[in-house]
């Protein structure tokens, strides 16, 4: 492919990916990387060197090919926020990162993210939870949280289907669902919006296909459905429903149900099979809480996952911690949960270890492992000595508060010293 103004490296080999889907990756792959807005421009640089650090330390070569989203694609594709390369660049090199791009209010498109995730159908937001030692959190102990969470991508209210008060369309839904369909009087009169919530069997099945790999791949314990099939049944139990089913048409041998578990079992699972749950939502925003290692790898409709995702990552230690990953078919695209965050952007100040540990589920699932591990234990090594950037330091005590790029070459260090 031709990029119009997208560098691609001299060096360095294509990941492509065999008819499974799974990736194969040679030993110095191009990936595609994008800064990102804001605060982008101090985490991307610093995710960048420890990454490499980390190839490097266990004899690999990341080719960097910078492509643009946002406030860098507007200078340099005419006001373009994401051209066609940054796109074919993904879809090209498979694997990717990116840091948080900003979302003007009110600037007439909803969101980059959402559109770079609708546009490579990367169906479900994947974000690891677990405690890194000597990061303050609000909880007693944090370290028993050790949870992966499957948000699906695409469906849901967020699949944009709404009607703004006031509209003739509004009217005409109002209209329709109340004489065609026969819900008279459930909603009230006056000015009204509404939304639609599609919750499909394709879209659920595999998301937690999906899952369900992932926990046989990391030999994880058991998959739980969180959702409110209790009050919306057709969508949410439908989730549920269609969760266990393709457990049971797709992973026969290496899935049972929680009720398996208690009947032919006794509570306790063979070697090697993950117990499929399902808990209602709102019971499993207090459960992460009281009993937080009963969970582990978890599968969500997207608004519970939205919802779930972001109190699991509080408990571990917030936003400038909590890295994610958008996964497709074949496609993979790391990105940190927090946002571009434009008062400190340009300041070398925030903490990067939300993006490197993004760019860390990246290194995993190229199953290159042992760079993972290092990336992890690095991060983990910089702050429980206290090295830390101004979020952390002004929770503990003690703390050397460091730049965003002092906290990045700590990291490197530790990673050479650790390999
Ligand atoms: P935000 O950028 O995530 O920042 C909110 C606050 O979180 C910051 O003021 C800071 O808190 C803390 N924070 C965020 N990142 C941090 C880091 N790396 N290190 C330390 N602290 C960090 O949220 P926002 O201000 O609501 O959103 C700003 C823009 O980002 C919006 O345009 C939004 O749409 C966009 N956004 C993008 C993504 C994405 O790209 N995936 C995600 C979310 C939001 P303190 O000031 O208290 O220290």
């Amino acid at each position: 492919m031709a990029y119009d103004k997208v560098e691609v490296p001299e060096e360095g080999e294509k990941i492509t990916v065999d008819d499974d889907d799974e990736f194969i990756v040679p030993d110095n792959p191009i990936i595609p990387i994008i800064h990102g807005d804001g605060i982008g421009k101090d985490v991307g640089p610093a995710a960048q060197k420890v990454l490499e650090a980390a190839a490097e330390a266990t004899g690999r070569e990341i080719n960097w090919m910078r492509v643009y989203a946002g406030e860098s694609a507007r200078e340099r594709y005419d006001g373009e926020n994401l051209p066609e390369d940054t796109l074919e660049a993904f879809k090209e090199f498979k694997v990717g990162i990116k840091g948080p791009l900003t979302t003007p209010v009110g600037a007439g498109f909803r969101s980059l993210n959402v559109a770079l995730r609708k546009k490579l159908d990367l169906y479900t937001n994947m974000r690891p939870t677990y405690h890194l030692d000597g990061v303050p959190s609000p909880v007693k102990a944090p370290e028993k949280m050790d949870m992966v969470n499957f948000r699906e991508n695409t469906e849901d209210v967020y699949a944009g289907i709404e009607w703004e008060a006031g509209t003739d369309e509004v009217q005409q839904v109002k209209e329709f669902v109340e004489e065609e369909m026969g819900f008279d009087a459930t909603i009230h009169d006056g000015p009204v919006g509404i939304g639609v919530k599609p919750i499909t069997e394709f879209g659920t099945k595999r998301l937690v296909r999906q899952a369900i790999k992932y926990a046989i791949a990391n030999d994880r314990d058991s998959v739980t459905l969180v959702h409110k099939g209790n009050i919306m049944k057709f969508t949410e139990g439908a989730f549920r429903d269609w969760g266990y089913e393709l457990a049971a048409e797709e992973f026969p041998e290496q899935t049972i149900t929680e009720d398996e578990l208690w009947e032919e079992y006794d509570g306790e699972a063979p070697e090697g099979v993950v117990v499929m749950k399902d808990r209602i939502a709102d019971n499993m925003l207090q459960q992460i809480l009281t009993r937080t290692e009963q969970y582990d790898v978890l599968a969500m409709p997207n608004l519970n996952g939205d919802y779930l995702s972001d109190a699991a990552g509080a408990q571990i230690g917030g936003l400038g911690i909590a890295p994610g990953a958008n996964i497709g078919d074949g496609r993979l695209l790391a990105e940190p949960v927090h946002g571009s965050a434009p008062k400190y952007a340009g300041e070398d100040k925030v903490n990067p270890s939300a993006m490197i540990l993004s760019g860390r589920i990246m290194l995993d699932q190229i199953g290159w492992h042992d760079a993972a591990d290092l990336v992890r234990d690095a991060v983990e090594e910089t702050i429980s000595s206290k090295k830390v950037t101004y979020d952390i330091e002004r929770q503990i005590d003690g703390g050397e508060k460091l730049a965003t790029s002092e906290f990045a070459d700590e990291i490197v260090a530790n990673i050479q010293e650790l390999a």
